[in-house]
């Protein structure tokens, strides 16, 4: 690729003369200029080439640009590029039977959105309608989406300035022995003391004035959080003991991130509904949904569903689902993110946690890992204070610029990294990746006491 940094400038100018940013005070940033991007890489218009180890937001499963999936797209816009959501479409068929088939248990029926937020928005929605009751609880360490509902089912501070108390939300801890809120020091004491504070929330709530219980299968950006063997067949149990409707946002989790389909599959567990988005098809088109139970999509038949997009299940994001689940399929691209976790990923990252006193733990599965960084590891004070901003966020802020000056685009998040490779990242583009962590965790080390 021929460098042109006069075309990113311009690029970058009408950018910072137009686009409104998400989550930015839009004086105060300098977004990069993309000249193109290809499996795990993308590149910049002055040369510079970055492994990315984020997948854009967490969701090219399949890496940028793979061939199949934009012919299907190309396909797809010279067959029937649109059409409205009352109708029956090949492509919207046979993208709900495909989901239908690979989502678990009897979670059959699919209604598409364009995104995670507005799947979340829906399940709500039909958990409120299914049981004629109004409060959610949800995790405190969570992102469930931007929009009204979803941000406030959210934990993390992205939902402080949205947050309107009203939205029947109320927030539990979940599991998460490395800082447990309930002092556990076994998996086994975390897991039975956190299904008792959920069961104790209920009991002072009202079992009969909650809808919905929604819990990330995996927490992502909230730090995946593998949670404790018996934690969400424990939820699944008191949700059945109080009639409350279980729902898994697998928007992050699912579509091959953790080894498997969804990561439900990991823990046997059968939600009530389950969120998924982005992996749906990596992402080429905005397209989410809802998968629905058997129990719940029988509240809808006879009664109408009070919901619906313009674009719900659009031809075009439907071409790139079939196209992008048969190349999984073909390519073995979810047993490619579990061998790889299992195999290079994870025990990389191990051996960088031996030699680095910043990291204080590593934790995940698939190509879905977290590194805690921390101050100390014996006291576990995370490298930077919860929600840091300025000068207090420094230290992750240079682990971030020396990831990016050895190649490595790095997914930072408060105190710490994911590393969320493509699921059909190879092995050699992960010890590539490795390396520049190493490098990077080096300057993290410098802050630690
Ligand atoms: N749920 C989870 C678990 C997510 O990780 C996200 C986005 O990161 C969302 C919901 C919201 O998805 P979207 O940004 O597509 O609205």
């Amino acid at each position: 690729v021929v460098p042109d940094p006069q075309a990113g400038a311009a690029v970058k100018a009408a950018d910072r003369a137009h686009v409104f940013h998400s989550w930015s005070a839009q004086g105060l940033i300098d977004p990069l200029a993309v000249a193109g991007a290809e499996g795990s890489y993308f590149w910049d218009y002055d040369g510079n080439r970055y492994l990315d180890f984020t997948s854009g937001l967490v969701y090219t499963n399949i890496g940028y640009q793979h061939p199949k999936v934009v012919a299907a797209i190309q396909e797809q816009a010279a067959k029937l590029a649109t059409f409205a959501p009352a109708f029956a479409v090949d492509v919207r068929s046979e993208a709900a039977r495909l989901i239908a088939e690979r989502t678990p248990g009897d979670l059959d029926k699919i209604f598409f959105t364009n995104g995670g937020a507005e799947a979340v928005e829906n399940a709500v929605r039909m958990a409120r309608l299914h049981t004629g009751r109004h409060k959610v609880l949800s995790a405190f360490r969570s992102y469930h989406g931007a929009t009204s509902t979803a941000i406030n089912l959210t934990g993390d501070p992205r939902r402080w300035a949205s947050d309107t108390g009203s939205a029947g939300v109320v927030r539990f801890w979940a599991p998460f022995l490395y800082r447990s809120p309930f002092y556990a020091e076994t998996e086994q004491q975390e897991c039975e003391r956190a299904l008792a504070h959920l069961e104790d929330t209920i009991a002072f709530e009202g079992p009969g004035t909650i809808a919905a219980i929604i819990l990330e299968t995996v927490p992502g950006t909230a730090g995946i959080m593998t949670p404790p063997p018996g934690y969400l067949t424990g939820v699944r149990e008191i949700c059945d003991k109080y009639g409350i409707v279980f729902v898994l946002d697998e928007v992050m989790a699912g579509f091959g991130r953790t080894g498997k389909w969804f990561a439900a599959e990991h823990f046997d567990v059968v939600p009530d509904l389950l969120t998924f988005a982005k992996g749906v098809n990596s992402g080429y088109v905005p397209l989410g949904g809802v998968a629905i139970s058997e129990k719940i999509a029988a509240t809808f038949e006879t009664r109408p569903y009070p919901g619906g997009l313009t674009y719900s299940g659009h031809p075009l994001a439907c071409a790139a689902a079939v196209a992008t689940i048969q190349v999984m399929e073909d390519e073995k691209v979810v047993e490619n993110a579990a061998r790889i976790g299992e195999t290079v990923l994870g025990p990389g990252l191990r051996e960088l946690a031996e030699r680095h006193p910043s990291v204080g733990e590593v934790r995940g599965m698939g190509v879905f890992w977290a590194l805690d960084l921390v101050r100390n590891k014996e006291t576990r004070e995370p490298l930077v204070p919860y929600n840091a901003a300025g000068e207090a966020n420094a230290p992750m802020a240079a682990f971030g610029a020396a990831a990016k000056k050895n190649g490595l685009w790095p997914f930072v998040n408060m105190n710490r990294t994911h590393a969320v490779p493509a699921c059909n990242v190879t092995a050699d583009e992960v010890k590539e990746g490795l390396a520049a962590l190493d490098a990077a965790l080096t300057v993290a080390d410098e802050h630690t006491v």
